[in-house]
């Protein structure tokens, strides 16, 4: 199977990113497409973080609940988002019409892969190494890096999320930079014809 989005990474980013697309699939324009995620948490920044500032959540939630519970929201909701456990990238690789994606267990294929691992050094994904650069926007000490990327997208079909597209590092703008990417995609499925997910109560 091809899978039409691959998402690598089940931290704040990846896994606001996967929502997002699950929301969609119900779409005319969406109702065919594959999409998955690699839920690799071991070394998310959620491991450890207590929140009190976020919108939407309880004050003195940890962060490694919202790792659990996000991945039970995404498979009690949008079931249809093959979730990928226990298994860590090691190469993102071109090919003709798809990436390659390769895992420490197995090989999957992809129109679009979004790389939503965090800012931390090492990155060691072969085949992405031509696209780490020094982070922008973190205390220059840290040493920090991102991916190069315009508005997330490094080349087609290749996105970027979270704090490794250059962004400072708060749940927030990690969890709208995952929904961001999603509704670009989204809007290239709707023959980029811009578009959103909303549910309504009435
Ligand atoms: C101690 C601490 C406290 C914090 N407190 C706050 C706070 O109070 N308020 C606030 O707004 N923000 C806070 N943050 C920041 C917030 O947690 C981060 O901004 C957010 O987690 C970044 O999201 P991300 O998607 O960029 O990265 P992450 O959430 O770190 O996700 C990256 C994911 O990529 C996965 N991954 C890594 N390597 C691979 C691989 N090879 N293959 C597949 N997957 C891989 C990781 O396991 C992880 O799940 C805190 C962070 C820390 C560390």
């Amino acid at each position: 199977m091809v899978f039409d989005t691959l998402i690598i990474g089940g931290g704040v980013s990846g896994m606001q990113c996967a929502l997002v697309l699950g929301s969609a699939l119900t779409k005319e324009y969406a109702k065919d497409k594959k999409v998955g995620i690699i839920m690799h948490q071991r070394s998310s920044h959620l491991q450890d973080a207590l929140f009190n500032n976020v919108l939407g959540l309880t004050p003195g939630t940890l962060g490694k609940d919202i790792l659990e519970e996000g991945r039970d929201q995404l498979e009690q909701l949008y079931p249809e988002v093959s979730q990928i456990d226990n298994e860590k990238v090691i190469a993102v690789l071109e090919e003709e019409d798809n990436y390659k994606v390769v895992t420490n267990k197995k090989e999957y294929h992809s129109k679009n892969v979004v790389i939503a691992l965090n800012y931390s050094k090492p990155f060691d994904i072969a085949g992405l190494e031509q696209y780490v650069e020094r982070h922008t926007r973190a205390n220059v000490m840290k040493d920090r890096i991102q991916l190069r990327n315009f508005n997330h997208l490094i080349r087609e079909g290749l996105y970027v999320c979270g704090t490794l597209a250059g962004w400072r590092s708060q749940f927030a703008i990690a969890a709208g930079s995952g929904a961001s990417v999603a509704t670009d995609i989204l809007t290239v499925w709707n023959e980029n014809v811009p578009t959103k997910v909303h549910d309504k109560h009435k």
